[in-house]
């Protein structure tokens, strides 16, 4: 599971130069390219950058994706700055007048609007500027019959939700916008929608088709010729219980040239973050202690869940893989070594709360104090959605390994 790469820095680092996060770039350049190759060559892939914007990340992303999904002020910038020149679609509830004021002199290509409000600010934003043509997507909670997001994780669309706009809001946007009524800036080039997320190949084919349905529908009852793009969205599913089994993109990838068929004249567009990055990241860390408490053991280990806050937001076991330290310098104490064997083990971290669980009792053959631990799938929604300053325990190293 660990590639070698990986291994062989995790074990090198000294216990101080722990917690480590180490990222495979090749190991990501590999994966990205695969997901390409297996996407219709019309389709275009975004990076949701919020899944992990670490700019070695994302400039390892370049060749292989259309643009980046950014949804902040601060994703906008920073995401230019690490990637200048390439497209970007800015995404995300509650934009305000100053971030889109910014975007417009960034010269963000995309905008994908969340509210009627939203649309008015922008068009506002973009006169100032005397921005003549502003290019908007409108994101939509499309309806979908309720068995159709089947095992969604986080279902976003068809319910009450904070996201973009319910459909009878479209039509009330629908005069601000150019090509449908207005002659102001803004254009109205197509939908967005990202309905659900940890959806499988055939779940994600289902939405996807609802969705441009959807907006052919609207175009043509509002001959809305303009209307050539739909963005169908990420939250491709990844299995952190088995982290082999990927994503189908091969599936996906045939079922969307399928969909592109059945839309001649309009670009897909999907926007993954999570099933592009996940599996290059790793968090490295040291057993600093192992004992037992009411019967069950617990392993104590450097760092914890103010550096990967994922299984706790998740409530899952995080995969690891234990990396047994063996040489004589590991373990130089005058005391025997704390150990389990053959029996649950909970790995925790240094926090002083019960949530700090990174996996609960799973069964190891051995861990000892000083054997180094590897969690993996921690290459999005770790680091970056993690409290790092509670309990100001030190920050991990980050290594980008690029050989
Ligand atoms: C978070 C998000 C994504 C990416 O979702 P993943 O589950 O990481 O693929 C894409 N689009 C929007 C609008 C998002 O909010």
């Amino acid at each position: 599971m660990i590639t070698s790469a990986v291994h062989t820095l995790a074990t090198e680092l000294t216990g101080d130069d722990l917690p480590a996060y180490v990222y495979d770039l090749p190991a990501l350049r590999a994966h990205a390219r695969a997901v390409r190759d297996a996407l219709p060559p019309g389709l275009e892939l975004y990076y949701a950058a919020k899944a992990n914007p670490a700019p070695p990340v994302l400039r390892t992303l370049a060749p292989h994706v259309t643009g980046y999904e950014v949804a902040s002020g601060g994703e906008v910038e920073h995401v230019r700055a690490a990637v200048p020149g390439a497209p970007l679609a800015f995404g995300g509830p509650g934009k305000t007048e100053g971030e889109l004021r910014r975007a417009l002199t960034l010269g963000v290509e995309r905008f994908h609007v969340e509210s009627e409000q939203e649309l008015r600010l922008l068009a506002g934003a973009a006169e100032d500027a005397r921005i003549d043509a502003v290019d908007v997507l409108l994101r939509v909670n499309v309806p979908l019959a309720s068995d159709e997001l089947g095992g969604a994780a986080l279902a976003m669309g068809g319910r009450p939700s904070p996201f973009g706009l319910d459909p009878e809001a479209v039509q009330r946007c629908l005069p601000l916008l150019s090509g449908a009524g207005s002659h102001g800036p803004l254009r109205l080039r197509g939908i967005h929608a990202h309905l659900a997320s940890g959806l499988d190949a055939a779940a994600q084919l289902t939405v996807a088709a609802a969705i441009a349905d959807w907006a052919r529908k609207l175009s043509e009852r509002h001959g809305l010729d303009d209307l050539t793009e739909v963005n169908v969205g990420g939250g491709m599913g990844v299995d952190y219980a088995h982290p082999d089994r990927r994503f189908d993109w091969a599936a996906y990838g045939k079922g969307m040239a399928d969909l592109a068929l059945r839309h001649p004249g309009r670009t897909l567009r999907i926007e993954p973050g999570r099933a592009l990055t996940v599996y290059c990241g790793w968090y490295v860390t040291e057993v600093l202690d192992i004992k037992h408490s009411g019967g069950e053991a617990f392993a104590v280990l450097r760092g914890g869940t103010h550096h990967i806050r994922t299984p706790a937001t998740k409530q899952h076991d995080q995969p690891f893989q234990v990396l047994p330290m063996d040489t004589t310098a590991t373990w130089t104490r005058p005391w025997a070594r704390p150990a389990v064997r053959e029996e649950p083990v909970t790995l925790v971290g240094q926090l002083c709360t019960p949530k700090d669980v990174l996996a609960r009792r799973v069964q190891v053959p051995e861990l000892r104090a000083g054997d180094r631990v590897a969690f993996a799938m921690a290459g999005a929604y770790a680091w970056n959605i993690s409290h790092h300053d509670f309990l100001m325990h030190p920050r991990p190293g980050f290594h980008y390994l690029d050989t």
